[in-house]
């Protein structure tokens, strides 16, 4: 492996071509030596720990000035890797912050890889590894809600909850060491299962409250993909704008280079939706829209949820029929469009046609009932789930998610085998994996290629 775990690491942790002030970050033993190479102003060897300083950075090389920065110095462990960090606090413009950054990768940095800083925070003690995947989580946190969740796992909610099952299975697992010694007295034997299986389906139950979470967890963390389908001409490409215009924060992600894989997200009414196909319900001048059932089949199979739209304004054509038939089979929500206009299809009708699935009445053009759209999705989703459960642990990531299975199995094979009749010491070692299962989340257990796979999806400078 090229890069130590020791030497000095340098990138900009502020989002690129963003606000005024760009920050390079250098963390390690050697940030200040780095920075003074290429600092003009105090002697930062000098000043207190956790002060800022005014003064340029200078092309050693040429003496030329390339910025004036305000530089911070905060000597370990307080910091955010728990070593010495020296950020550089640039006002002029992009240009100025790479040259910047370039000076303190020639004068004795390396470039930071994606998530190095948080890897480091975590391998020096600074954060466990479910806390250092919430600040993942909180760089990509798309509405409030997810904010918050991550915001509670970062201050340690899943971590001290997934410690304290970790020590009630050490006890009793240090327990049954304890009995195994007097295998003679039968009594023993069957006091230890006891408190084996009492344990198992203890943990088992509240590992079990936890996945139930998981739902919305997911939802907020991913956003709910969503598939606007309807006929031509109901209002979709009227939905779309509606609802990208209503969200003043859309995140918008170009994942590839083509049209057809930029994910849009909105935020309606705190449930993020990630808008799947939109590049097809897009207008563009030079194509006539077509939208056939064909097409929308496979929007409609990956979606979580649909929003059907019904122009209400007209009877209802053999097209309805067809997508209200194809989206049976979903979570579905359908608009009655164009209630501005003399209605033409007949809600009670409609109604029973979607098997009594909620029917929002909307005009979109006069913006009407758009509130009534948020407040029927935030309710679909989140009303039996996140509202009541307000302050409770949630699970948002896969990994985790993953992993809470595989301890309930463990669990599972521990209360099989008791009621299988198996000795203890057999019983001992599900107990065992479940315990090790558990460590993997707060990484108190855990291997390299798992670490690097982690980290390495975080931004650049994080
Ligand atoms: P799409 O083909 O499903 O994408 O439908 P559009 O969004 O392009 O809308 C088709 C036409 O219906 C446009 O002229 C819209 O202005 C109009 N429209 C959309 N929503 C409403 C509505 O609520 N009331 C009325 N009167 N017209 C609407
Ligand atoms: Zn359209």
């Amino acid at each position: 492996m090229a890069n130590s775990e020791q030497d000095t690491i340098a990138a900009i942790s502020t989002p690129v071509g963003e606000g005024g002030i760009s920050i390079i970050r250098v963390s390690g033993d050697q940030a200040l030596d780095v920075v003074s190479r290429i600092f003009k102003g105090k002697d930062l060897h000098q000043v207190k720990s956790h002060t800022i300083n005014y003064g340029h950075i200078i092309d050693p090389a040429s003496g030329e000035t390339v910025d004036e920065v305000m530089v911070s110095v905060m000597l370990a462990p307080k910091t955010y890797t728990k070593e010495d960090v020296v950020e550089i606090n640039c006002h002029g413009g992009l240009l100025a912050t790479n040259r910047a950054l370039q000076l303190t990768l020639t004068n004795g940095a390396r470039l930071a890889e994606p998530g190095e800083y948080t890897k480091r925070a975590f391998l020096n003690g600074r954060l466990d590894l479910s806390q250092a995947e919430a600040v993942m989580d909180l760089i990509r946190a798309k509405t409030d809600k997810s904010m918050k969740v991550a915001l509670n796992q970062l201050d340690g909610d899943l971590s001290r909850l997934i410690k304290a099952l970790r020590q009630d299975i050490l006890d009793v697992l240090a327990q049954v060491e304890v009995n195994i010694d007097y295998p003679e007295y039968d009594a023993v034997e069957e006091m230890t299962t006891k408190m084996l299986k009492e344990k198992a389906s203890e943990v088992r139950q509240r590992l079990e409250t936890l996945l139930q979470t998981a739902k919305e967890g997911k939802v907020l963390r991913d956003g709910l993909a969503t598939a606007i389908i309807g006929r031509p001409n109901v209002g979709k490409s009227s939905l779309l704008n509606a609802l990208l215009h209503e969200d003043k924060a859309i995140v918008t992600e170009v994942a590839g280079t083509t049209r057809d894989v930029i994910e849009e997200y909105v935020n309606v009414a705190g449930v993020p939706l990630k808008l799947i196909d939109t590049a097809g319900i897009r207008h563009t001048d030079d194509t006539v829209e077509k939208i056939g059932v064909e097409r929308s089949k496979q929007a409609i199979e990956t979606a979580d949820l649909i929003l059907l739209l019904i122009d209400s304004s007209r009877p209802l054509t053999e097209e309805d029929r067809a997508l209200i038939e194809a989206t049976a089979q979903k979570p579905r929500m359908v608009i009655f469009n164009k209630t501005d206009l003399p209605a033409q299809v007949d809600l009670a009708e409609l109604t029973e046609l979607v098997n009594g699935d909620p029917v929002i009445q909307t005009s979109i053009l006069e913006h009407a009932g758009m509130q009534e759209l948020g407040q029927a999705i935030a309710h679909r989703f989140f009303n039996e789930g996140i509202e009541s459960n307000r302050g409770a642990v949630m699970v948002t990531n896969a990994r985790h998610i993953g992993l809470l299975h595989q301890a309930v199995d463990s669990l599972n094979a521990v209360l099989e085998g008791i009621e299988a009749g198996m000795p203890v010491d057999l019983v001992q070692i599900d107990m065992t994996d479940a315990w090790n299962t558990l460590g993997e989340i707060t990484g108190q257990t855990y291997q390299d290629e798992l670490l690097d796979q982690l980290f390495s999806q975080f931004c650049l400078g994080k």
